[in-house]
């Protein structure tokens, strides 16, 4: 049975981080692919519309994902009009791959509030959710009827947020990035002030 990894965010930028954790999650539980899978309109951020256009963030996602035969990038999310739920793209994934077994990553920061996502119950019984460990953090509850896995990878301490406050700073955001989507941000004159 094929094990394919979801891992969904804003990418504004795709940081490496967010590198790690996929590589961590695809290492632990053994899944053939990873997909990245850029958000139009976050259902956490949808006073604040992102920086980047959803052309540059997919880009940007594109350039990260040829690091590792596993990653492929998934415009799904930005084909779709409006706020991007999870369970949308899960269903659809799974329509699109019958009987495969799917992994929705994560860091713990968002199993917080997964009890409250969109048509939770669905989304439960759709996936299994692997969440990266946070040594010496406490863990969140689980929801009920969530099935959690987690795992443990190298800590990286990095934001988007961190990454474009960098840039906006003229500083250096080049140890957050791949080397790839820093030289494309920089190609690009995005999120400078
Ligand atoms: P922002 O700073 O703009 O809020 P972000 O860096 O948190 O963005 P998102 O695109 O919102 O990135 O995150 C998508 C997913 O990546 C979430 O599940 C989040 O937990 C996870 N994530 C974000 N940063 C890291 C990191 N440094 N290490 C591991 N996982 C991360």
């Amino acid at each position: 049975m094929k094990r394919l990894g979801i891992f969904g965010g804003s990418f504004d930028p795709v940081h490496s981080g967010h590198v790690g954790i996929a590589r961590a999650a695809a290492d632990a539980a053994a899944l053939e692919k990873v997909l990245f899978v850029p958000a139009n309109v976050s259902p956490f951020k949808t006073s604040a519309a992102p920086r980047a256009s959803a052309a540059d963030r997919l880009e940007m996602v594109r350039l990260a994902c040829a690091c590792d035969r596993r990653f492929e990038p998934c415009d799904i999310e930005l084909r779709r009009a409006g706020v991007s739920y999870a369970v949308d793209t899960v269903r659809a994934i799974a329509a699109a791959n019958p009987g495969a077994e799917l992994f929705f990553i994560m860091g713990e920061d968002s199993l917080a509030a997964l009890g409250g996502w969109h048509k939770a119950d669905e989304l439960f019984s759709l996936v299994v959710f692997l969440v990266l460990e946070r040594p010496g953090c406490a863990r969140n509850p689980v929801p009920p009827g969530a099935r959690v896995v987690r795992f443990r990878g190298e800590p990286c301490a990095v934001s988007s947020t961190a990454a474009r406050e960098a840039i906006a700073r003229g500083g250096d955001a080049g140890r957050m990035l791949p080397p790839s989507v820093a030289a494309y941000i920089a190609r690009r004159g995005l999120y400078r002030p």
